[in-house]
């Protein structure tokens, strides 16, 4: 008998499918994508933000070993290729959406939060991160 295919969501606003289909896919390439970064000496955490049209703005890896700066998350990286690009500290008229995959630390998630991003996907929960690798990111908000 096949298992029945455990998801959950949570979010602070109705999601309608398109959008779930949508970060699903990017999630999926995000996931294919991410042996070439690690290839490059980069940590297995990989994030891309789009803009509602699905105009890709930036994407990024971990690279805390490689570049030893603690906060180089996959998502403060692809925060500061976007504000980079965009030549602004606040992402928040631009209407992006986060996708990334692994859920994102409590850093992560308050800067995602101060930079303006209007939505996050995430693929691998939390939990099942701290079992592959064993590394607590400790608490989070429910
Ligand atoms: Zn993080």
């Amino acid at each position: 008998m096949k298992k029945k295919k455990k998801t959950s969501i949570i979010a602070n606003e109705k999601i309608d499918n398109s959008k779930l289909i949508k970060a699903s896919k990017i999630i999926l390439e995000l996931q294919q994508d991410l042996k070439k970064y690690i290839n490059k000496g980069c940590g297995p955490f990989l994030a891309a933000i789009y803009d509602s049209n699905g105009n890709l703005v930036a994407k990024a890896a971990n690279n805390v070993v490689k570049k030893s700066c603690s906060n180089n998350h996959a998502e403060i990286n692809a925060i500061k290729l976007a504000e980079k690009k965009l030549g602004t500290y606040d992402l928040s008229p631009y209407d992006l959406s986060l996708y990334v995959t692994s859920e994102p630390c409590m850093m992560c998630l308050g800067g995602i939060m101060w930079s303006g991003i209007k939505a996050v996907y995430y693929g691998v929960p939390s939990e099942r991160v701290t079992k592959i690798t064993g590394f607590d990111e400790c608490l989070r908000p429910d």
